[in-house]
């Protein structure tokens, strides 16, 4: 049998409908198809001189080529990495221990992903400079406070494309042309925007930029980073020298292939199936802000928001319960809020909003993907709606218990 055939995952018996694209994607079966053959026949090490390694190699290069054409650059800067958050790293550490002492300011915003906000904390520890820029109400940096915050130890500025919980749209153009007028390197991190919007580095002057595998339908454990020609980076893994030196380790050559085919494949249909879940994520927002009592909504509206996010809020309700309830009825989303050893801990993404702690705890996030019907959106309004009201008649019924 095929489990490819049929998408739909079997939860609690209930064919399940799976709202949450931004943690991680289906894998094509085209693209376990472009991996299999470097998990069997062409078992060869990239390094290696003989035809086994060589036909590994062939793999590596044709990989590398798809994915540099994707973004405007020269397979030459292109660097395999082992997931979106070992790009961040490499990015941010790497490039900052590149510069003297004296110069190794970092500059990142309260929204990024932990592989970015952890980095930068470790790279404190380091004794390096960070400054942590707040953003607005809808979750957007504004490119004046990056500028008023470079001074002459500046070495990288970090922001990201677009944010994972409230699909936030940074002005990244706006803020490389910034950061490059002060001498400043510019990275981003694409891992969210890369399978939904097209990203030029030229068209918005990024310098370097990370990119997850997983988030575009290609298989987990694979990330890349874009590293502009001449910029001044260090390795953070040593070994035999493979990618250039940027990171050693015999290449996932699976993987890798896996990830170029899953970029082939999305470029085509990139532009049209974005404006296809827009369409589907304008209309689910706007009847549940319309038929929901007590619901809002996190982050900006329209063009400013990536097509697929959404992020709603509903008064004394928690989104975990929200979260668990939609899951018993085969609905997979995700909670604004991350549950960490027990405890729940609100989204540091909306404090740095501004969103105040009851709407905080409220939050979800649903996160549609390339194969999502209207009739799924439909049904998930569906669910969501009896599914607040029976949270809130228990709580109602609780309370005068
Ligand atoms: N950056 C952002 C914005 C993300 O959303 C994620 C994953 O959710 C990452 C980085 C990490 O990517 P990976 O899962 O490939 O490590």
């Amino acid at each position: 049998m095929n489990v490819f055939d049929d998408r739909t995952v079997i939860s609690n018996n209930m064919a399940g409908i799976y709202l949450d694209h931004s943690a991680t994607t289906p894998t094509r079966p085209e693209v376990v198809e472009a991996m299999l053959p470097y998990m069997g026949a062409s078992f060869g090490n990239p390094s290696s001189i003989h035809f086994y390694g060589q036909q590994a190699k062939a793999a590596l290069d044709s990989a590398r080529d798809i994915l540099a054409g994707s973004i405007g650059a020269e397979p030459s800067e292109i660097t395999f990495t082992g997931s979106g958050t070992e790009a961040d790293n490499l990015a941010l550490v790497g490039t900052i221990l590149a510069y003297p002492q004296n110069r190794r300011h970092l500059i990142t915003s309260s929204i990024e992903h932990d592989a970015i906000l952890k980095t930068s904390a470790f790279l404190q520890t380091l004794g390096c400079r960070v400054t942590i820029l707040p953003v607005d109400a809808d979750g957007v940096v504004a490119p004046e406070d990056v500028a008023a915050a470079i001074g002459d130890d500046t070495a990288l500025v970090s922001i990201m494309h677009a944010n994972n919980e409230v699909g936030s749209i940074q002005k990244i153009a706006e803020i490389a042309r910034i950061t490059h007028e002060q001498g400043v390197l510019f990275h981003t991190d694409a891992v969210q925007s890369f399978g939904q919007l097209a990203v030029d580095i030229d068209q918005l002057g990024i310098d370097l930029m990370s990119v997850s595998s997983h988030k575009i339908y290609g298989p987990k454990g694979i990330g890349m980073l874009f590293v502009r020609r001449g910029t001044p980076i260090i390795a953070e893994i040593q070994g035999g020298g493979q990618e250039r030196g940027r990171r050693s380790g015999t290449e996932n050559v699976a993987g890798i292939s896996g990830f170029a085919k899953a970029v082939s494949l999305l470029l085509p249909e990139r532009a049209e199936t974005a404006k296809r879940m827009s369409i589907l994520r304008d209309a689910f927002i706007e009847k549940v802000l319309t038929q929901i009592p007590g619901s809002s909504l996190n982050g900006p509206i329209g063009p400013a928001r990536l097509p697929n996010n959404i992020n709603l809020s509903f008064d004394n309700i928690e989104g975990e319960a929200l979260l668990l309830n939609l899951d018993i009825a085969g609905i997979a989303v995700s909670s604004g809020s991350a549950c960490s050893s027990g405890s729940i801990e609100p989204s540091h993404v909306l404090i740095a909003m501004g969103v105040d702690t009851g709407r905080n705890r409220g939050a979800i996030r649903l996160s549609l993907g390339r194969e999502t019907t209207e009739l799924e959106m439909n049904t998930c309004f569906q669910v969501l709606s009896e599914t607040a009201s029976r949270l809130r008649a228990m709580a109602g019924h609780s309370l005068r218990a």
